[in-house]
């Protein structure tokens, strides 16, 4: 048991968080990141794109409120661009754009009556597209075989019943992006490979136009997670340039706002550059937001790479410990 897990179990019979509410909360912007909000035991798709029950959510965010100043998209981006903090202020974002986001996130939201910014790739809203992290999970669980190979590696052995289903989603899902294959050839090699057949597709994950309008009119922020989520850093040029000016158009188009904001697709070191950070500010984005973690401190903010925390159900345990303890410790 990790030793946060253990002071959360801990605290539950010692009053912790009568002594949390006791620390300090430092001037900086903590930026949260969810995708999907529901239970992660119930979807033919990938659980690991989960952030949290709806009740745990819900839970979540009562919390924040209590703790801490919830910023508003404005708000934010006021901090990023150097308005003084007297105390944390944490911005909720959503990226990908399910539909989960629309009806399960926004009620919350709105009857707690907090802002969110929620990020989508403009090529996936009200489509019935299927991400390809969606559809290796949906073959895999499905396999007729326990232990299957692929034909392009023949030497490499999943394993479901010594790993587990969630363990070889996340190998194949890795050994997909390492292998520079297509993921039209991809998909059809892993349905032959698991004799089991890829998602029919009629079944809409994302929302669409008028659900993202709806949620604006709401108070929501809808902003841009590129047009066909790339990992940017394997783009360059003109399609690197059309990925972020493309979306933010549409966006701007179908619902008649400013976007200001983007959020990187996979958002991991390795999936942006300086050169990324270059695009986003020639397309016109006023800030841009990644994903490995992180508080971002005034007079240390990289506008073009906001740091944002994961938030993610198996630490769901411990979620107001550490967020206490990432809003006391910051320099
Ligand atoms: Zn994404």
């Amino acid at each position: 048991m990790g030793y946060s897990r253990l002071l959360a179990r801990y605290g539950r019979y010692a009053g912790l968080n009568r002594v949390l509410d006791l620390l300090p909360t430092k001037p900086l912007l903590l930026a949260l990141n969810y995708h999907r909000i529901g239970d992660p035991q119930q979807t033919p798709y990938d659980p690991g794109v989960f952030s949290a029950t709806a009740e745990g959510f819900h839970e979540q965010v009562r919390f924040l409120k209590r703790r801490f100043h919830l910023a508003t998209p404005d708000e934010a981006l006021e901090i990023i661009e150097g308005a003084k903090l007297r105390r944390t202020a944490i911005l909720l974002t959503f990226d990908d754009g399910y539909r989960d986001n629309y009806e399960t996130a926004f009620p919350i939201l709105a009857a707690e009556g907090v802002q969110g910014a929620f990020f989508l790739p403009t090529s996936f809203v009200g489509t019935n597209h299927i991400a390809m992290w969606d559809m290796v999970a949906f073959i895999v669980k499905r396999s007729r075989l326990r232990r299957f190979r692929l034909p392009c590696a023949p030497l490499r052995e999943f394993d479901l019943a010594a790993d587990g289903e969630a363990s070889v989603i996340g190998q194949v899902l890795s050994f997909y992006k390492s292998s520079g294959q297509g993921g039209e050839e991809f998909v059809a090699m892993l349905e032959e490979a698991c004799d089991a057949p890829r998602p029919g597709g009629s079944e809409r994950l994302f929302m669409d136009w008028s659900e993202a309008a709806a949620m604006l009119a709401g108070g929501m922020a809808i902003e841009s997670h590129t047009h066909s989520h790339p990992p940017l850093s394997r783009v360059s040029g003109a399609a690197l340039a059309g990925e972020l000016a493309v979306s933010k158009r549409i966006l701007e188009e179908r619902l008649g706002h400013t976007v200001r904001f983007l959020a990187y697709p996979f958002g991991l070191p390795e999936t942006i550059s300086p050169a990324v950070f270059d695009a986003a500010r020639e397309a016109g984005y006023r800030a841009a937001f990644s994903f490995f973690g992180g508080v971002n401190v005034p007079g240390t903010i990289e506008r073009f790479n906001i740091r944002r925390q994961p938030v993610c159900p198996a630490e769901a345990d411990t979620f107001q410990l550490r967020t206490t303890l990432m809003a006391a410790k910051a320099a």
